[in-house]
Formats: C-alpha cells, sequence, structure tokens
C-alpha cells in the first residue's frame, strides 16, 4: 500500500513522541510514530529533572520508569575548584509536585517509554524515515521511507506532531530555522566506569556539575548511573574546545585534568568507550506550529544543557500540545499561541534567563554564595528541579528582576 491514514502521525519516538502518543491514546486517538532509528539507540540528556516525573505519571508510564531500575536522583551538586562546593536537594524546593527524579541511560530510557506509548494502543513504526512534509493541504501528508526495504510510501493524517528532535524535520524542510541567540558551543562527552570510592563523599543521587577553574562559561558533568558507570561531559564554546589536541578522547581527559576535584574523583575510572562531540546543538524557529502541524521538545527550541531542562521541556510540550489537539480533534477551535506556543516559552524563557545568568557569571556568583537564606535556596531548587512554570515562585514570574535584586545583594 503506498498511501496510508492515520488520524495523528507523530515524527519521533523519543520523549516528546512517545509522551504524546501515550496521552493522546488515553483520548482514544488514532495515533503512527514514524521512528527513524531502531530502538533502544543512544541519544545524549540522561539526567531527568523531577518535573519530568508528572508528565510521566499523566502518560500512564510512571510504573514503567520506576521498575526499570535507573538511578535514584534527588539534587544537583555544583563544584569550583577544590573548595566552593554548593548542592541543591531537590526535595526542599518552592513549588510543590516530584521531589526526585532518575538519571537514565537515554537508549533504556526512551524505549521504556515507547514501548508504554505501544502497550497504550499506539502503533510504533521504526526504521521509517520522514523525508517530506505536505502541510497546507486540507488533508496534511508525509513521505516515508523504510529504511529496510528502501520503499517510499505517502501516510495522510489530520494533524502532525513533530517530535524529530535534533533531526528536526519540519523545521528544515518547512524552512521554520531561526539561530538561536546564543554563542555556539559544544560538548565532549562519554561514559566511563568511575570506580569512585563509596567512601569518597560523591553522592551518586545528585548530578555533579563542576565550573573549570579558570573559565567560568565552562562546565562539566558527570551524571551517575545505577550501574556504576558515570556519564561525562564537557561544555565550552566550539574555539575552546579546538584548543584541545587529539582524539575526542584525549580531549576530554585533558579538560577533566584540568579541573581538580573531577580529577581526584575520576582517577580510577576506565575509559572504555569512545568519546563524541556534539557542536551547535542550540537551535529555535520561526514558529512552534502551524494550520496541521505542532513542533515539540527539540524540534522546536533547544537551549542549553546546564540545567537538563532539555527532555522536561520536551515533556511539558507534549502534554501541552496533547491537550490542545484533543480539542481540535473534537471540533472546537484551538488558538495554538495561546493554547500551546505561549504556555510553553512561559518556561522556556524562565530557563533562557536562568542560563544567560549562569554563562555570564551571575547565576554562578548566588549558586556558589553561602549566604542564601531558605527561601532564596528553595526557588533555586525548584527551578533546577524543573518547575520553570510556576509562577507563585518569584524567580520563575519575573527572572531578570529577581536575579537582578539577587546580583546587587550578592555583590555587597
Ligand atoms: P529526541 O530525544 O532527540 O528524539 C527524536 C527522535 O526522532 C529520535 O529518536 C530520532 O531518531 C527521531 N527522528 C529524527 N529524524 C527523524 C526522521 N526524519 N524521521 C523519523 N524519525 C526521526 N536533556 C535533559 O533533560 N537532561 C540532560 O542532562 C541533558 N543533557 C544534554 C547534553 C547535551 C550536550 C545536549 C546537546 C543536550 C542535552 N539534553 C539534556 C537535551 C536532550 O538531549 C533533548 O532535549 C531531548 O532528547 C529532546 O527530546 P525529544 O523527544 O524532543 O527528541
Amino acid at each position: 500500500q503506498t498511501t496510508q491514514h492515520a488520524e495523528v502521525v507523530i515524527i519521533g519516538a523519543g520523549p516528546a513522541g512517545a509522551i504524546a502518543a501515550a496521552l493522546l491514546r488515553q483520548q482514544g486517538r488514532q495515533v503512527l510514530v514514524l521512528e527513524r532509528e531502531t530502538f533502544p539507540r543512544f541519544s545524549i540528556g540522561e539526567s531527568l529533572l523531577p518535573q519530568s516525573m508528572a508528565y510521566i505519571e499523566e502518560a500512564g508510564l510512571l510504573q514503567d520508569v520506576v521498575e526499570a531500575g535507573f538511578q535514584y536522583k534527588n539534587g544537583a551538586v555544583f563544584a569550583r575548584g577544590l573548595d566552593a562546593t554548593t548542592f541543591f536537594d531537590f526535595r526542599d524546593k518552592w513549588a510543590k509536585g516530584w521531589g526526585t527524579t532518575y538519571q537514565v541511560q537515554r537508549g533504556n530510557f526512551d524505549k521504556v517509554l515507547a514501548d508504554g506509548a505501544a502497550r497504550a494502543g499506539a502503533q510504533i513504526r521504526y526504521q521509517q524515515t520522514v523525508l517530506a512534509a505536505d502541510v497546507d493541504s486540507d488533508t496534511p501528508s508525509l513521505r516515508v521511507k523504510d529504511n529496510a526495504s528502501g520503499d517510499e510510501y505517502t501516510v495522510t493524517c489530520r494533524f502532525v506532531l513533530d517530535a524529530s528532535g535534533f533531526g528536526r524535520v519540519l523545521p528544515r524542510l518547512l524552512d521554520l530555522e531561526t539561530p538561536s541567540a546564543f554563542p555556539v558551543r559544544g560538548a565532549i562527552f562519554t561514559h566511563v566506569e568511575d570506580r569512585i570510592a563509596v567512601n569518597s563523599g560523591f553522592d551518586r543521587n545528585k548530578i555533579l556539575i563542576t565550573t573549570h577553574p579558570e573559565h567560568e562559561d565552562v562546565w562539566y558533568w558527570t551524571i551517575p548511573f545505577s550501574n556504576g558507570h558515570c556519564s561525562l561531559g564537557v561544555v565550552a564554546e566550539s574555539a575552546f574546545l579546538a584548543r584541545y589536541p587529539g582524539t575526542e578522547m584525549e580531549r576530554l581527559q585533558a579538560a577533566v585534568a584540568e579541573a581538580p576535584n573531577l580529577k581526584a574523583l575520576l582517577a580510577d575510572a576506565q575509559w572504555n568507550i569512545p568519546a563524541r562531540q556534539i557542536t551547535g546543538y542550540a537551535a529555535n524557529v520561526k514558529s512552534l506550529y502551524g494550520k496541521h502541524f505542532a513542533l515539540l521538545g527539540n524540534a522546536g527550541e533547544f537551549l542549553d544543557p546546564v540545567f537538563s531542562s532539555g527532555v522536561t521541556i520536551a515533556m511539558t510540550s507534549a502534554s501541552l500540545a496533547a491537550k490542545a489537539l484533543g480539542r481540535m480533534l473534537d471540533g472546537e477551535t484551538v488558538d495554538w499561541s495561546a493554547d500551546y506556543a505561549v504556555p510553553l516559552k512561559r518556561g522556556v524563557d524562565a530557563f533562557r534567563a536562568f542560563v544567560t545568568a549562569w554563562y555570564d557569571g551571575r547565576f554562578q556568583k548566588l549558586i556558589y554564595f553561602k549566604g542564601k537564606n531558605d527561601d532564596i535556596r528553595r526557588m533555586i531548587s525548584s527551578i533546577l528541579a524543573g518547575y520553570a512554570w510556576d509562577e507563585s515562585n518569584p524567580c520563575v514570574r519575573a527572572p531578570e528582576r529577581w536575579l537582578a535584586a539577587l546580583d546587587s545583594a550578592v555583590s555587597m
């Protein structure tokens, strides 16, 4: 059959696609997910935020995630040099809601979500690459290639959700791409068997973010997994990363050697898995929706990895879009700007303010400042836990004003 039909087609079975598929199945929609790869497949983005648990729960996938045995996570540690260390416990935060989550090997995690969506009745076809799209006519259609046979076919539908992540299928095909306002940064990363001693004081229940001792816009992630391995990466502007010679592994090892806390922590680590580099991942679009489509997760905007907000934003977008689409398919008029793009961007913009303030130093100054009172600490803990849509939190409601006020207080 060269033309097939589905009520909703979702491009990509990552977190955005799988959560959207499961939510649409709860409404009884017929959902076809087209995924280019076979799962499990590698993906970067391994540290979740507690806010994401609400969407996993909403999609009916909580038990699947809890039973998968991922590393429990309850906070974040920040370290600069050997003596500036501070931590946030996400259970002690301003917002209500989940205070714990997981650190996940994304291959397994994404498969758990996608299998859950399939169990709920979504049809997920792997090894299918979306090549072209016509979303202007009354019946949108996608041109799809079956990777195994090379055969091409057309799928028509009522609505397309693009959850293709860094594949950015519709932004590319529909000329929606706009550059991110952030400078071009990159990351070099791998997984190491960390062999960190139990008595080292290292807390495996928290992500460790390390600031480079001399360059405060350069930072490292250390994300422990439940199998004795850590995900380890360094992030910097591309020009900075270019100064490390050699293989990706040698370059990452050289960068790690410059951070004394990491050098000591990983002294016995086994570096068995080749490192890789990814550059220029920050991206934006002119519009998050059109008449017959919406862009979810990374297919829309991607800010920066520093606060591990990517999967949370992806799931928030899936939840908002599934609600708006459900009403539209029921015949209601949906204002995709007011019901989807604006509410989604509210949280993304709060994260953006903190990403900007991380790199220009204001937020780091506050994070490492020892004299924070409990309320300020809880407000920060809340945004770091992903509650960027909680307008009861002053640092979400007016991030710039909040940052400016604290910057002057901390500088005094
Ligand atoms: P994805 O997870 O990328 O899923 C998209 C899917 O679409 C893929 O499976 C892909 O195969 C499929 N696809 C692509 N093209 C096509 C096509 N043409 N046809 C069919 N299918 C297609 N986020 C966090 O939450 N925590 C972190 O710690 C974190 N760290 C990060 C570190 C770095 C260096 C970077 C760059 C990002 C990080 N992120 C992190 C962000 C995270 O990786 C993404 O935000 C998240 O994976 C987005 O989910 P998604 O569902 O939108 O897309």
